[in-house]
């Protein structure tokens, strides 16, 4: 098969990550006989520094005619306070595309178990998915100002039946592929936007008779995250209890730098990045974990190509690196051998 992948790498270690990601695409493509070509445009910070714009007109250009689009991060110390920032680049992308589904597997590796503020026999085995609907809701409701002088102040929560039907459709979909079991998030005690949720979701339902579905209020569902993670297997939400369980979860994991995420569109359009931010602190050092980018990829393989078989080969790779005790400076793995980027990606491509 040939797929065309546009890079965005990014601010921080965001270039860095990209070329340990574009290794392993490589490797595989040979292993799998396909034709991986990739491109690499502007965004965030660096986009601003050559364009004066954080989304310029030609990276959305060579998105259009994208099969996928992978991201590495952006942002930093140096754009923060700037009129134009590169975080309006990510937004922008988002919205342009309609990515409106977020998918966030919450993986806790075996060897990474120690690493969890839980207890270990708490977070044993727990792999669950977040999907957040990433284009509507409070985040762009209209109004959102302030009013009588700055004595009150608005913001508006409005989901159509469409936006709530095709985010749900996702996460159906997406459950019926994994353990059968999706969690709908809602706080249907309180919010009209909920109960229509609550009522869309079993409307949808009867079309997935395989797939158990319940409700948890989003107060409880936080809770549960903590107490019984292994309890979940998909969770699907609304834009802001989304934003909020999804950071959540990936703290119980004990290690950011080895989660991926996806945000992906009705035409399957996906872009796929890991949920770590620049970190700017250690850019240019080859020090970064980049196992979050590596797993970005395989999800693109998986969500956007149909490519399992592949996607799973990466995964395995990840795994068993970690499981002999290679890991990067962030990662806590006991009697472990630390890694720069280079040998990490060298290793995971030596394991595929
Ligand atoms: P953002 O606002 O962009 O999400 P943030 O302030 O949440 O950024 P990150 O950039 O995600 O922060 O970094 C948080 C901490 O985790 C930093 O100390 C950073 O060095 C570390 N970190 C993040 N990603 C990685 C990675 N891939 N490898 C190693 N360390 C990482
Ligand atoms: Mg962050």
């Amino acid at each position: 098969m040939e797929k065309h992948i546009v890079t965005l790498p990014g601010d921080g270690i965001g270039p860095e990550i990209m070329q340990s990601a574009e290794a392993v695409l490589k490797a595989v493509g040979e292993k799998f006989s396909h034709q991986f070509t990739t491109e690499s445009h502007a965004i965030g910070g660096n986009a601003i520094d050559q364009f004066n714009d954080p989304l310029p007109e030609q990276t959305i250009e060579a998105c259009e005619a994208a099969d996928a689009i992978l991201l590495g991060a952006v942002g930093g110390p140096k754009w923060a306070g700037g009129q134009l920032r590169p975080e309006q680049g990510l937004l922008k992308i988002r919205k342009h595309f309609n990515l409106f589904a977020n998918l966030r597997p919450v993986t806790i590796f075996n060897s990474l178990e120690s690493s969890s503020p839980l207890k270990q026999s708490i977070v044993h085995g727990s792999d669950l998915m977040i999907v957040r609907e990433l284009t509507s809701g409070l985040y762009f409701g209209q109004p959102s100002e302030r009013r009588d002088g700055g004595q009150s102040v608005v913001d508006t929560l409005t989901y159509t039946r469409g936006e709530i039907e095709r985010i749900v459709r996702k996460a159906f979909d997406t459950a019926s592929v994994r353990r059968k079991h999706l969690t709908s998030v809602d706080k249907a005690n309180v919010l009209e936007s909920s109960r229509m949720w609550r009522e869309i979701v079993n409307e949808i339902s009867t079309e997935y008779p395989d797939v158990t579905v319940e409700h948890e209020l989003v107060d409880a569902a936080a809770m549960k995250l903590i107490t019984n993670p292994s309890y979940f297997d998909v969770i699907v939400t609304e834009n802001l209890f989304g934003d909020i369980l999804s950071d959540e979860a990936s703290v119980i994991t004990g290690s950011l730098g080895v989660l991926p995420s996806a945000s992906i569109n009705d035409k399957g359009l996906g872009l796929f990045e890991p949920i770590h931010g620049s970190a700017p602190d250690i850019a240019n050092e080859n020090k970064a974990n980049p196992i979050g980018m590596i797993l970005s990829a395989a999800m693109m393989l998986r969500y956007s190509f149909g490519m399992n078989e592949e996607s799973a080969a990466i995964e395995k790779a990840v795994e068993e690196v970690l499981a002999a005790g290679y890991k990067t400076s962030d990662l806590n793995i006991e009697n472990g051998t630390n890694l720069t980027t280079t040998e990490m990606t060298e290793k995971i491509i030596s394991s595929l």
